[in-house]
């Protein structure tokens, strides 16, 4: 269940276009933008989804917010930008590391779909 395409990348064993790391998390390109930023941050540990972390998580919850924020910065989203975090099935999750969607640089709708 912890080995998803998400821990390859984390350990390089695929590609990825990292645009930011630290000893908790890593930042990179989604392969299939959804907007002209996309970007995922992920926690190193294999958390699968967020109904599955603990309260041992959440420092760590707490970072990967506050690195999505350095991210959007270093990206020049002053304009604004949309958090995403899908948990399973019905939240519409493929990956199951746990992962937030930076999205940025365009005007985004609302709701959802
Ligand atoms: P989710 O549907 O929230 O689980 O999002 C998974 C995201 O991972 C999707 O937006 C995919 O486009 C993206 N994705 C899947 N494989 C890769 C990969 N190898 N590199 C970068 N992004 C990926």
């Amino acid at each position: 269940m912890s080995d998803t395409i998400f821990a390859k990348i984390i350990r390089r064993e695929i590609p990825a276009d990292i645009v930011y790391e630290d000893d908790l998390a890593l930042g990179f390109r989604d392969v299939n933008p959804q907007a002209p930023v996309h970007i995922l941050v992920i926690p190193k540990k294999p958390i699968p989804m967020l109904s599955e972390a603990d309260d041992a998580d959440q420092a760590l919850l707490g970072h990967l917010l506050l690195t999505v924020k350095k991210i959007a910065q270093q990206e020049n989203l002053a304009k604004g930008y949309r958090v995403v975090l899908n948990t399973g099935e019905d939240g519409g999750q493929t990956v199951f590391h746990l992962h937030l969607h930076l999205l940025g640089d365009r005007p985004l709708a609302w709701p959802p779909g």
